[in-house]
């Protein structure tokens, strides 16, 4: 058994940075675990690092506002608002830490992009740290902090299951991916980093999102929130492109199956519309037999400015365009086809400001977490950092208070059993047999983009039944063993992504109902929440958004 006073689950932006803010705050024992390599497989790492600060002379009353529209009211304005205060802070040590941000050349000041989907709000891009850039860059010096600071660290462990005792969170029960064995983890605190869910979809680098910690705390009886929102992004089917948000925004145009502009029919923003909208627009264009396939069309662009634009935007397009050109494919001559992507299901585990679940001694941080229900450009990032430092340094607080724990043998050995479950079974179906079935049900565009309540109770049908062969699963090694594992926890949060969509009745953001086609303030400022009830039945309810103790309101609507 391994004893620690802290256990960080997922080694991304958030993980690092609690596990960071968790040894300033005084804590010895931090063990942070990751079910890949310890930094290096998180979205994190693959991502293009470009994140929002809010520097000194911005106008930061102007960005909460914006992010509040941007978020249709339901972000929580208090994290907002310590998020754009604290920024600044963040980005000298990153920068203390050897990053810098890519500088508008000949001057010093920082350049600094807009971000999709926002008015005012600014981001940082390319960041950079000894020859790694994008988000690999931040990844790095993150680490060699925590490595710095003697965090203790463990590789491909993959945590199947929280452990409690005396109405607290008490550690927790993982498998190691190479061998099969379990480790049970003593803890006094847990905080999950572990990220969101994609359904192993086609966006790229997301394969680790499997909704672990969305099952983890919902089991342990904390509350779910948001989770009817699933952010659907755009890329080609055939190679890993990222920089959507910066092409479309400088002459580059989505065409139909004809070979025409369509955006402009759905949305005034036309291409410049946010990413949500586009999506929502191309499966009205498939209704209308316009499509797919669709295209990228680069055409109309200025090659010159957006190449230089894309290499400093990210560090994903520029490798890709390089590689792309020495295979003879120029997008910039040829449209490309391009798809609705499945990228990241918003919803998390409800907390409050520092990252507290309805568990005490469990905490959440970063994509894990809900928070706010839209996916913008440089958001994310900024988010995982920000949820990693101050939930690190509460979880450090609570550590400090909270006394000694001991575990419960019995569950002790039934988490043991659970988590090897699978592999004791001679048959049963596999993972890749549940997965495919899952994706077949949750990612035709009626399901996931344009949503109806009959549409989504079929849907629910479906994966009802996929639950019941998901706690079938047989595994005949440790790496489908953790296969059957992440299965199990991506059909569990699709069956509470259909829930929730099927609760809120109104059209907001990435949540559109055709048969609730309007945003209807009077009743839906509020969130849904999904907890586990007594027999093991979702218990799904709302919560008023606290309209009132915030600074910011609807303009001209009543609040509830
Ligand atoms: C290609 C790409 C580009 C992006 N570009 C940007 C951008 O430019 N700007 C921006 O703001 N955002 C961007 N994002 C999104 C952003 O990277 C993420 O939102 C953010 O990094 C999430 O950080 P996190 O720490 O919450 O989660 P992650 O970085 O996803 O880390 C979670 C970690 O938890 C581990 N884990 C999961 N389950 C378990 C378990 N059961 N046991 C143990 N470990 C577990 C995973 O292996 C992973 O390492 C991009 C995403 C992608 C995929």
């Amino acid at each position: 058994m391994i004893d620690t006073d802290l256990l960080i689950v997922g080694s991304g932006f958030a993980g690092l940075w609690a596990a960071i803010a968790a040894r300033d705050a005084g804590i010895d024992r931090v063990l942070l675990v990751d079910k890949a390599a310890i930094a290096l497989s998180s979205q994190s790492k693959m991502s293009a690092g470009a994140t929002i600060y809010c520097l000194d002379g911005d106008d930061a009353d102007m960005w909460l506002r914006d992010v509040a529209e941007a978020q249709g009211y339901l972000c929580h304005q208090d994290m907002v608002a310590d998020m754009l205060a604290t920024s600044e802070r963040r980005l000298r040590c990153l920068e203390s830490w050897g990053v810098t941000y890519q500088r508008v050349p000949l001057m010093r000041r920082y350049m600094r992009l807009p971000s999709r989907g926002f008015k005012h709000v600014r981001m940082l891009v390319r960041p950079q740290w000894g020859k790694r850039v994008g988000g690999a860059a931040v990844i790095g010096a993150l680490k060699a902090q925590v490595t710095r600071r003697r965090v203790q660290k463990r590789s491909r462990l993959l945590v199947t299951g929280l452990l409690t005792g005396g109405g607290r969170v008490a550690g927790a029960v993982g498998i190691d991916r190479s061998s099969g064995a379990v480790e049970v983890i003593r803890a006094r605190a847990v905080l999950l980093a572990a990220g969101d869910c994609s359904f192993r979809g086609n966006y790229i680098a997301t394969d680790h999102a499997t909704g672990d910690a969305f099952r983890l705390a919902y089991d342990a009886g904390a509350r779910l929130s948001n989770m009817e929102f699933l952010a659907v992004n755009t890329g080609s089917p055939s190679y890993g492109f990222e920089g959507t948000g910066v092409i479309l925004r400088r002459g580059g145009r989505l065409l139909n199956a004809q070979g025409k502009p369509f955006l402009a029919d759905y949305d005034p923003d036309a291409d410049a519309a946010e990413i949500g909208a586009l999506v929502q627009s191309m499966a009205r264009e498939v209704r209308r037999g316009h499509g797919p396939p669709f295209y990228l069309d680069l055409r109309r662009t200025n090659r010159r400015r957006l190449s230089f634009m894309l290499s400093r935007a990210a560090s994903l397009p520029r490798i890709t365009l390089e590689k792309l050109a020495a295979a003879g494919v120029d997008i910039f001559r040829t449209p490309q086809e391009w798809v609705p992507a499945v990228q990241s299901l918003r919803g998390g585990v409800r907390t409050d400001i520092d990252g507290r679940s309805d568990v005490p001694g469990l905490f959440a941080a970063g994509l894990a977490q809900a928070f706010d229900p839209g996916l913008f450009n440089g958001w994310s990032s900024m988010r995982a950092m920000w949820a990693g430092e101050r939930v690190g340094r509460a979880a450090a607080a609570f550590v400090r208070e909270a006394g000694p724990v001991s575990l419960d043998a019995e569950q002790v050995e039934a988490c043991t059993r659970a988590a090897l479950t699978p592999l004791a079974r001679p048959q049963g179906p596999e993972p890749d047999e549940v997965i495919e079935a899952l994706q077949r049900a949750l990612f035709p565009f009626e399901v996931c983009i344009l949503k109806s309540a009959d549409r989504l109770r079929s849907a629910l049908e479906t994966i009802e039944h996929l639950a019941v062969t998901a706690a079938a699963l047989h595994a005949s090694d440790p790496h489908e063993l953790a296969k059957a594992h992440e299965t199990a926890n991506m059909v569990r949060t699709a069956e509470l992504f259909l829930r929730a969509s099927l609760a809120r009745t109104e059209s907001r953001g990435d949540h559109c109902r055709e048969d609730y086609p309007d945003r209807d303030d009077r009743h839906w400022l509020r969130w849904i929440t999904l907890r586990r009830g007594e027999r093991g039945a979702a218990e799904v309810a709302t919560e008023p958004v606290p309209l009132s103790n915030y600074a910011l309101h609807p303009a001209g609507d009543p609040v509830p």
